[in-house]
């Protein structure tokens, strides 16, 4: 699907990136584009950010910078936000699991894939997220995709997946800035490590206690228990609430 095609079908703003091997587009884009096959070809894009183009528009284009990469502008303009995950296919797989993903339509990229989701304010947002398995990606306002059929500037096509042809509505993803494996001693390899979020803090460290308090773990076993489930938790609890939390738990009769 060209640009024009994607525009008439989604509605969404295609415009032309510049050739990857920075074919065509002239010597004033040559000079100032670091990021060749990524950059709006003409280099207007603080005007195409908020404005939508006709198919006109979009045919002129491709036809003033011949060999162009498309490229869609994400966020409220075109309606769609980008989620993009980095990794192989397992990898991605797992992370989008993870997140609760659901299905949409989606394209492999030069480093993993890439979710795109209906537009809505509670994601209007771009942000990046990190994790050892290379990072999260929410592509919104300001921002922008490459999409297929275009060519990275390593050779990798972008590719569509064919499992889903359909946009799903943009998930309400609530997640830490780093998602887990905080400590950089942490081995990368073996069971990943899960954040605890915000609203599950406290009923999951006192659950965990009251379990352990069952099988006969006293006071201070039970707060050395709690303060290494907080080092997982987002953000950590204050240390007078782990107290408080071994101290109810440790209330409880042993029933081992
Ligand atoms: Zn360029």
């Amino acid at each position: 699907m060209n640009a024009t095609s994607l525009n008439r079908k989604w509605g969404w703003s295609a415009i032309a990136a510049c050739n990857p091997k920075h074919l065509y587009v002239g010597s004033e884009h040559s000079r100032i584009c670091k990021s060749p096959g990524k950059v709006p070809a003409n280099l207007k894009w603080k005007y195409w950010q908020d404005h939508l183009p006709n198919s006109e528009e979009i045919e002129n284009q491709f036809k003033y910078f011949p060999e162009s990469n498309v490229c869609v502008v994400t966020g409220k303009v075109s309606g769609i936000i980008g989620i993009d995950i980095d990794g192989d296919l397992e990898k991605v797989k797992k992370q989008y699991d993870w997140l609760f993903l659901p299905k949409t339509i989606c394209f492999k990229t030069h480093r993993g894939f890439r979710f795109i989701y209906e537009y809505n304010e509670h994601c209007s947002a771009s942000k990046s997220y990190k994790s050892p398995e290379g990072g999260i990606d929410i592509l919104s306002n300001g921002k922008q995709t490459i999409m297929p059929p275009s060519k990275h500037e390593l050779g990798t096509v972008y590719r569509w997946c064919s499992e889903c042809s359909t946009l799903a509505k943009c998930p309400n993803l609530q997640l830490p800035k780093t998602i887990y494996n905080r400590n950089e001693n942490t081995p990368k390899s073996g069971v990943q490590k899960t954040f605890i979020p915000e609203g599950e803090r406290n009923s999951r460290l006192f659950k965990a206690a009251c379990g352990a308090r069952r099988h006969g773990a006293e006071q201070q076993d039970l707060l050395e228990l709690v303060k290494s489930m907080n080092k997982r938790c987002e953000p950590p609890l204050e240390e007078s609430v782990l107290y408080t939390i071994s101290s109810s738990a440790s209330k409880y009769k042993v029933s081992w």
